[in-house]
């Protein structure tokens, strides 16, 4: 975490008497009654947030009248849903809320607890249901509010579970599988006349997901193989691309064309500038698509095993 977001995390915890976890960008504790988590919607974006609590009311979930009436009495609210047993609400993420966010959040918090009792929720556990007093987790990568009995279950389970082994041959061909499904769609769309940001997310999310599907899990060896192949796979479905063209014009089959590209590009026969410019702008969208999936992936790896309560006192600045 960026040493930003954790003085923005410590902001928060000042400002609302929740406590920082020290491992994840997330901040718990209890409002009016209501066990809180406070955590980016996404980790990609860590200044966005969202505070969760795992509820349940016999009246059914909330409706949409409760949800437009709540949002009226408070704008610092971006949105307000009920996803299963989960009510969230996001907080606006605009500047007026960040440069205010010691005044506005404890009122928000408050609101959003006196909500929840008025409405008749009570606080429930998220694996098994039960009502009662929990506590805020971190299992298998997932923020959850678990009762004491489901934690020590899990922790049970986490310790006695083989770690999934890693076999990187077996990746790596599922990485090879994955990238060609990039390649076709490299070459599929520049035929049809464009070069695609589409193609730099097929490859980079095919790749990483065949290496993760055949391999078991992702190492960081495992990431940097799965690059490898997607850079030459790009090159060469590039070449390939140009070599379909060739064939076309020269009235050659496709491997004589895909064989000549180097040396009609040392003639000059294909203008440099284009095919290098092409494979530049090719490589840039499979950034797009790799360094996210490469991220969440080993992210994922180093998490699975891992169940543990939330715990203060926060990262130390
Ligand atoms: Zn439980």
């Amino acid at each position: 975490m960026a040493n930003r977001f954790q003085k923005f995390y410590q902001m928060v915890a000042e400002a609302t008497g929740l406590t920082p976890d020290a491992g994840q960008p997330a901040l718990f504790g209890n409002r009016g009654g209501f066990d809180l988590l406070v955590h980016p919607l996404k980790p990609s974006q860590p200044g966005i947030l969202t505070v969760t609590v795992c509820v349940q009311r016999a009246a059914g979930p909330l409706t949409a009248g409760e949800i437009k009436e709540f949002r009226a009495g408070q704008w610092a609210c971006a949105r307000l849903f009920q996803q299963g047993q989960t009510v969230n609400m996001t907080i606006k993420n605009s500047l007026k809320v960040t440069k205010h966010m010691p005044e506005v959040l404890p009122g928000l918090l408050d609101g959003f607890a006196e909500f929840l009792r008025q409405a008749g929720f009570e606080n429930v556990c998220q694996s098994c249901g039960a009502a009662g007093e929990t506590q805020s987790c971190f299992a298998g990568g997932r923020l959850l509010q678990l009762c004491p009995e489901c934690l020590a279950r899990m922790q049970q389970q986490a310790a006695t579970a083989p770690v999934k082994p890693e076999n990187p041959v077996a990746g790596a061909v599922g990485a090879l599988i994955g990238s060609l499904a990039g390649a076709a769609c490299i070459i599929l769309l520049s035929q049809l006349g464009y070069v695609a940001a589409l193609s730099g997310l097929v490859m980079g999310v095919c790749a990483i997901k065949g290496y993760e599907m055949l391999g078991g899990r992702l190492s960081g060896k495992g990431a940097a193989v799965s690059v490898v192949i997607m850079l030459l796979m790009t090159y060469a479905a590039d070449r390939l691309d140009w070599g379909i063209v060739i064939a076309r014009e020269l009235g050659v089959d496709v491997f004589t064309g895909f064989r000549s590209v180097g040396v009609l590009l040392e003639m000059q026969a294909i203008d440099g500038a284009m095919y290098w410019g092409n494979l530049v702008m090719l490589y840039l969208f499979l950034l797009l698509g790799m360094v996210p999936t490469v991220l969440s992936g080993l992210r994922a790896s180093r998490q699975a095993g891992v169940v543990r309560p939330l715990q203060g006192p926060g990262p130390q600045l």
